[in-house]
């Protein structure tokens, strides 16, 4: 087992660092740089974009002929938890959910037309996309393949789409969209997946969902389908694939948000470390408590873990494993972890933590969701158990190399 990365991952990891506190951080600090929804102004954000595009920091995750820097999972899991050290990081890069996840399915299985005229767009930075796929009750939530509301109805020239979404990120600015929809009541084989513009007659936003945390660009919106056609050539994979490509997508983008999330509870320990060795009480530093020094010895073990998790899933991924079961366990674990980073932070912190004046508290409204998107913890522990039993004491098999 090796866990040296190469110096070309380094390379890209000491660019991306020096980028981030050189270029990031300071307008990070300023309210000025922030819009009405808590995420960096456009204005500001695209002078990164092209500055980072520039560097040679973008996508990642993409392959050089996609117009990507092709790291692999493995690199990107180093690259993304440093890009996250600041809450503006990942979409200065193109690196941020849910283009990231869109751009990295659409490069895997979208056609080469498909790719020029839904794909090229986003990778050059030009538009935004979402992922539209939850409904609320009683439709499509913790299981889509069953509760499926949407339908995608065939006509000669396509299909006709009639439904109704929620929770779709970045709906408020995204031209591209791809939708899951019934198109048939097969129990497997009963969703596809379509594309289609903002534009298209018969789509509206109905609302931006107020939340309790900061927003990704163009919020979390309700969407309604009213009647909507789009040609057959708009069909992403094949009529019954939709539960096929979801799961394509939805391995690498809940990784990607762990790697993610793993940068955000670095800082959070990166912000209490720095307090707790300056601040004194009771004749010492806080630092020097024992009780101080257990929650953050914890929490440093508790991200490591973390990452453990995530390079593994990451090489499994990278050897054309699907990975379910470790990015199950990896998913739940970080989410929880930067949960409980931002709590021990804000607690070290006292009541500047509770402020405004670090960002501990904008990453702890944001940890909420993290263990609700792409799958609620019980359902990823569901999946695990589900593992146990088919495989019994292989469950924790080691794999034997040639
Ligand atoms: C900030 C945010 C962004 C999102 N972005 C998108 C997006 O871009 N596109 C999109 O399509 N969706 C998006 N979602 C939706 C998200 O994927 C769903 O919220 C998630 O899949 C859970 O579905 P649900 O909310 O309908 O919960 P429900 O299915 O109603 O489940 C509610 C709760 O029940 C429990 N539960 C469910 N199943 C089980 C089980 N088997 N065993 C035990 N307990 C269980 C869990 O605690 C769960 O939290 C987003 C959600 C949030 C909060």
């Amino acid at each position: 087992m090796d866990f040296t990365i190469s110096p070309r991952v380094e390379d890209y990891r000491a660019r991306i660092a020096r980028f981030v506190e050189d270029e990031i951080l300071p307008l990070e600090a300023d309210p000025a740089n922030y819009d009405p929804h808590e995420n960096i102004r456009t204005e500001v954000l695209n002078t990164l974009r092209d500055k980072a595009r520039s560097e040679g920091l973008w996508c990642l995750q993409l392959k050089p002929e996609t117009g990507g820097q092709g790291l692999g999972l493995q690199g990107m899991a180093v690259c993304y938890e440093e890009m996250n050290r600041s809450i503006f990081g990942p979409v200065v890069f193109n690196s941020a959910a849910p283009d990231d996840g869109n751009m990295q399915v659409l490069e895997k299985v979208g056609t080469d037309r498909q790719k020029k005229q839904w794909l090229q767009p986003i990778v050059q930075g030009a538009v935004r996309s979402s992922f539209a796929m939850t409904e609320p009750a009683p439709g499509s939530g913790s299981d889509p393949a069953g509760m499926m509301l949407t339908k995608a109805t065939r006509t000669d020239r396509g299909y006709v789409i009639q439904g109704r979404k929620w929770f779709i990120t970045g709906a408020g600015e995204a031209q591209h969209f791809i939708l899951i929809a019934r198109t048939s009541d097969d129990p497997r084989k009963g969703l596809s997946a379509f594309l289609h513009h903002r534009d298209t007659p018969g789509f509206r936003v109905a609302r931006r969902i107020p939340i309790m945390g900061p927003e990704e660009h163009g919020g979390h919106c309700e969407v309604i389908y009213d009647d909507m056609e789009i040609p057959a050539e708009n069909l992403l994979m094949d009529e019954g694939d939709g539960l096929k490509l979801t799961q394509i997508r939805l391995g690498p983008a809940r990784l990607t948000h762990c790697m993610r999330w793993l940068g955000l509870a670095k800082r959070c320990v990166e912000i209490a470390t720095d307090y707790a060795q300056n601040r004194m009480a009771f004749g010492e530093r806080l630092s020097q408590r024992e009780s101080v020094q257990m929650m953050l010895g914890d929490i440093a073990m508790q991200i490591e873990i973390g990452r453990l998790l995530v390079m593994k899933a990451a090489w499994e991924l990278d050897r054309g494993s699907y990975a379910r079961k470790e990015i199950s366990m990896a998913k739940v674990h970080v989410a929880n972890v930067l949960h409980k980073a931002a709590d021990t932070a804000i607690q070290i912190n006292g009541a500047r933590g509770y402020s405004k004046d670090t960002v501990l508290e904008w990453i702890y409204r944001y940890a909420r969701q993290a263990r609700l998107v792409d799958g609620a913890d019980e359902v990823h522990k569901m999946v695990l158990h589900r593992n146990v039993e088919t495989q019994g004491r292989a469950f924790w098999q080691w794999d034997v190399g040639s």
